[in-house]
């Protein structure tokens, strides 16, 4: 039964609403342990809700349902598909005060983020809802004399959702809503640390809208227990999932067990590359953008700056001036741009990576301490691309700047990484930075710009250990779709026996 049934109704999208129920065929219900995880706020480290603790039991009654709904919901019509991803969109524009706020509290997400998320989920949904209508075929020639070929598209069935906690909602959503579209059914399992606005909200945003019992079903709990399941449960046609290489390999080799296709969104080690003759103002604006929008915890943000010898030390005091700046507290406040950390791992982890790389000889311009949850922006120079913070994804507002004397050295450093996400390059001649991005071995590279781009209709993706696949637009309708080959014989054929 629906906690909410209209899209006209108040329905209570606040921290303060009820978040304890899993949703699964078109049911709110308990977890089958009974058990509720807290949910922290990590500005405030208080405890702000409680959802249920998911378990093996919860994903399997998941994929049941979603594998019942699936037929009914691909014979729907388009349009049908169309109007009901479209009311998402609408809902969402509807409750923005709501949903920002949501991940304020469950993310750390300050005002720059929630813009960007939450806008980008609006245009990625609405993008979503022409999905349906696009699920084109072909008519093909046939070297058989009086044959027909037809390729049909078609949903792969059931798409298991698994996503990370550093961009929630947009994560999970830009591949919840095009798999809706296409016609298959979802079983959707948000990271532990946001379990609301990666997995909950998007569940009753859906029922507000109708979506039919069993199409989406979100099952919160611990990424060893539910996350595994949902990555090996057999009935999974594509396992869509978005977090750390180290997870992704498991998820990938889980998936490949049971000839689901992994489309695997990893981590990444982006460079942004500054030649000699590059603006200056722009190269920076971009750099403390790229490095410290969502205190860097975005899979694209700017790992390492690579700036040309010639104008390092300007490029370097630029940053930390600017990196200073930057202010920082609970992402309620309209004007904090840097937030807090989501967790104590996470933090650890990036301030070691800092301490290590002044251990092995780079100097602290600005930044390296904390305040619980709250990194201070950390500008380091003198670093080689073997230092811990370069070599390392540090997912953090932390900018290693690494020197370069020629181009064919800065695409050699760019390249030196197991990682292969994004990169940007800065030059005021842009034939000679398109030459630099076209050697730089990622999925999205950008000219004069940073690292941190989204769009509905173009690839976002990585080569090397950054993933396999593509998102958005007509690739992940590729993803979420198969082809059927139909031949029709419309004469007597000749067999040779
Ligand atoms: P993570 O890999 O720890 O977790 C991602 C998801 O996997 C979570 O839902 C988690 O519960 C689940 N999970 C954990 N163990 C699992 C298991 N054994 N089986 C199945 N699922 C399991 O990543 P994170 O810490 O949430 O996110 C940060 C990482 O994600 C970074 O490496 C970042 O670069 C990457 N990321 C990539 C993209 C991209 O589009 N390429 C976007 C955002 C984040």
């Amino acid at each position: 039964m629906s906690q909410q049934t209209s899209t006209t109704g108040e329905a209570d999208l606040s921290i303060d609403a009820d978040w304890s129920e899993l949703y699964i065929d078109g049911e709110w219900r308990a977890a089958e342990s009974g058990e509720l995880s807290d949910v922290e706020n990590p500005a405030t480290r208080e405890v702000v809700a409680e959802v249920p603790k998911g378990g093996e039991a919860d994903v399997d009654a998941a994929y049941e349902a979603a594998a019942a709904a699936q037929e009914e919901w691909a014979n729907t019509t388009p349009d049908e598909r169309a109007r009901v991803v479209r009311t998402v969109a609408q809902l969402l524009e509807e409750y923005e005060d709501e949903i920002c706020d949501l991940l304020a509290i469950e993310s750390g997400g300050t005002k720059p983020r929630q813009a960007i998320e939450h806008g980008g989920a609006v245009t990625f949904v609405h993008d979503a809802a022409s999905f349906a209508f696009r699920m084109s075929g072909r008519h093909n020639q046939s070297k058989i004399p009086g044959k027909e070929n037809i390729v049909q598209r078609e949903p792969v069935g059931t798409v298991g959702v698994i996503s990370p906690w550093n961009v929630p909602m947009k994560l999970s959503i830009r591949a919840v809503a095009p798999a809706i579209a296409t016609g298959n059914t979802v079983v959707l399992k948000p990271a532990g640390e946001t379990p609301i606005t990666g997995g909950l909200l998007i569940a009753k945003l859906f029922d507000m809208a109708g979506l039919p019992d069993g199409v989406l079903n979100v099952v919160t709990g611990p990424g060893s227990t539910a996350g595994d399941r949902t990555a090996a449960h057999p009935e999974s046609d594509v396992i869509a999932f978005t977090g750390s290489t180290e997870v992704g390999r498991l998820v990938g080799q889980n998936a490949v067990d049971h000839f689901a296709l992994p489309a695997l969104e990893l981590g990444g080690n982006n460079p942004h590359v500054v030649l000699e003759d590059a603006d200056l103002d722009d190269a920076v604006d971009a750099g403390v953008f790229g490095s410290f929008w969502n205190q860097g915890q975005v899979c694209i943000s700017i790992n390492r700056h690579l700036v040309h010898e010639s104008i390092y030390d300007e490029y370097a005091e630029r940053l930390a001036e600017r990196a200073a700046e930057l202010p920082i507290g609970d992402p309620l406040d309209d004007d904090v741009v840097i937030g807090p950390i989501i967790n104590e791992a996470q933090r650890d982890e990036m301030l070691e990576y800092v301490e290590q790389t002044i251990e092995e000889g780079a100097t602290l311009e600005t930044g390296g301490d904390h305040d619980g949850l709250f990194v201070e922006p950390t500008v380091l120079t003198d670093v080689t691309n073997d230092m811990t913070a370069a070599c390392n994804e540090h997912f953090g507002p932390i900018a290693p700047i690494v020197p370069f004397s020629s181009d064919e050295e800065a695409i050699e450093l760019a390249n030196t990484s197991e990682y292969g996400l994004a990169g940007s390059v800065h030059s005021a001649d842009r034939g000679r930075a398109r030459d630099v991005a076209d050697q730089i071995e990622v999925g999205m590279m950008h000219v004069n710009d940073q690292t941190v781009n989204v769009e509905p209709h173009v690839p976002f993706g990585g080569k090397k250990d950054s993933g396999m696949g593509r998102y958005n637009g007509d690739w992940i309708l590729e993803e979420f779709t198969e082809v059927k080959w139909t031949s029709v014989q419309r004469e007597s054929r000749d067999y040779p026996f």
